[in-house]
């Protein structure tokens, strides 16, 4: 049987949803069998290219660079999966939504025309078609579990209608 091959990318975050993936050890090794993952900075150095039957997303998207990511990611991915707070509604990066960009730039760095920053930080789904959100800070494990335990059985991925915060 072919291997569900799996990719997790890291956009504007604190690494949080991916650590929670690391935290499932167990069931990753379990599952080492039936998916390849293909691509998991925060895990392993090695990086193959796509394409990839799934592709989790964490972060949010804030820089010019990370808006073009995301549209390759995109089309390189049969299903795109946003875990996280930051994934599905921005984040609290988001806070600068609702203030002067500018003027965030200019008090935080000390040269502020080399930072790429968007004005605004959004969920991936403002950018591209996204298949299922997780909610949460991180999202729960039992969920993460159960969208993976679907994408393996070849069913579309469960979605809670709630979000679940563990901190
Ligand atoms: Fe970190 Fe929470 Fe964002 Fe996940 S949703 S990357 S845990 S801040």
């Amino acid at each position: 049987m072919a291997k569900l091959r799996v990719a997790v990318h890291k956009f504007s975050s604190c690494d949080g949803c991916q650590m929670q993936l690391l935290n499932m050890e167990q069931d990753l090794l379990t599952l080492a069998e039936r998916v390849e993952i293909a691509n998991f900075i925060e895990a392993s150095s090695t990086v193959l290219p796509g394409p990839y039957d799934v592709s989790f997303v964490e972060g949010s998207v804030s820089t010019h660079e990370e808006r073009e990511r995301i549209r390759r990611i995109r089309a390189e991915s049969r299903l795109l999966i946003a875990i996280g707070a930051c994934a599905t509604s921005g984040g609290i990066q988001a806070l600068r939504n609702w203030g002067r960009h500018e003027a965030f730039l200019h008090a935080v760095y000390a040269t502020p025309e080399t930072i790429d920053s968007l004005a605004q930080s959004t969920p991936f789904s403002e950018h591209v078609k996204v298949d299922a959100e997780l909610y949460g800070c991180p999202p729960d494990p039992g969920q993460l579990k159960r969208v993976i335990a679907d994408l393996l059985a070849g069913v579309p991925p469960w979605v809670p209608t709630e979000a679940v915060c563990l901190q």
